[in-house]
């Protein structure tokens, strides 16, 4: 590593996407006198008769929760897509337009009502990743869906509405900017090189050890040499996978002790129940995409406390992202907890 990452402002490349984030390590020692979030807390309850996705509860649309063990899915009730929209296109000049059809749907990833990702056990985070396979496949065969994305937002500083613990699926008829970015850098690297570009980067990681958190047999986590969150996470197969469906239980098994011990190192960090965005980017569903790479990504926003957030204002939303603490810092402190 040289010298300079931990000294000199710098932009670092991210080659999923071709866009720099503007990394400043010169500044980690500035005082905080900015706000301050009040620091999560931790449900206790097992079952909470108020909430809508518990066992057993009434939802608002009137349906009632069956009495669920380990996951329950079931169609978002306020769902941001609509399967059955009217059809339409709109072009007047520069304005353009079309209409937009999807699901969207909901996981429970537990019964209890307590129970985030760090809390379970490792073969029952594999059974939330059997359902993910499961939703990823079975939508990825209707004609009308070309892109399914498989995410959780964590914490109320997320914007999360609902402390259950669950995730979504938004399955669609387009395929997202970010998923249209990622194609075409790993496209033209594929095309180039006939492997997949993260096959190359893992490689470099691992020989490396300086942003690699975490590693069994066949998965790896580590803090990407762009993060932009500061506590940014990557999980993905070492061997290229396009998507979840293709792996076997083995990597299924190797898959989930990930979520586990990346969840797990988030909570113990600033003792907190760890807020993120979590999502699997892999390839879209329209037709086959030899050159992707699934990867799991972890965006938490929590800066230096349970209660100091990253703020993406200002000159990032004006210009790119900016970081103060580098990759590898944040990698060292996930990697000794
Ligand atoms: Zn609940």
């Amino acid at each position: 590593m040289t010298e300079d990452f931990n000294s000199t402002p710098h932009k670092r490349l991210n080659i999923l996407t071709g866009e720099w984030v503007l990394v400043s390590p010169h500044r980690t020692k500035r005082p905080w006198q900015g706000k301050k979030e009040s620091a999560a807390t931790k449900d206790k309850m097992k079952h909470d008769p108020t909430r809508y996705l518990c066992a057993t509860n009434t939802r608002i649309n009137g349906d009632i929760n069956p009495d669920y063990k380990d996951t329950y899915v079931f169609q978002n009730d306020f769902g941001a897509l609509l399967t059955n929209s009217v059809p339409f296109t709109y072009k007047e000049g520069l304005l353009k337009a079309e209409s937009e059809t999807g699901i969207c749907k909901v996981i429970c990833f537990s019964p209890v009502h307590s129970e985030t990702l760090p809390d379970m056990e490792i073969s029952a985070i594999e059974k939330v990743i059997t359902v993910w396979q499961k939703e990823y496949q079975d939508l990825s065969t209707k004609s009308d869906i070309n892109h399914v994305q498989i995410f959780e937002n964590k914490g109320a500083i997320m914007g999360c509405s609902n402390p259950h613990p669950h995730g979504q699926i938004w399955a669609q008829k387009s395929i997202p900017n970010e998923v249209i970015k990622k194609t075409e850098k790993q496209k033209a690297y594929f095309e180039l090189h006939t492997k997949s570009l993260l096959t190359d980067y893992i490689e470099q990681e691992l020989k490396l050890q300086e942003r690699v958190i975490f590693e069994n047999e066949t998965f790896v986590s580590l803090v990407p040499f762009w993060a932009v969150w500061p506590y940014e996470v990557m999980i993905l197969p070492k061997k290229q996978k396009q998507h979840i469906g293709l792996l076997s239980d083995h990597e299924k098994r190797d898959y989930a002790e990930h979520i586990k011990i990346v969840t797990q190192k988030y909570d113990l960090l600033f003792d907190t129940s760890f807020p993120y965005s979590a999502g699997i980017h892999q390839s879209p569903t329209d037709k086959e995409y030899p050159e992707w790479h699934f990867h799991m990504s972890f965006y938490p926003p929590l800066l230096r406390s349970a209660t100091v957030k990253k703020f993406m204002v200002g000159y990032e939303m004006f210009g790119m992202p900016q970081r103060d603490i580098t990759a590898e810092m944040a990698a060292k402190k996930l990697r000794i907890l």
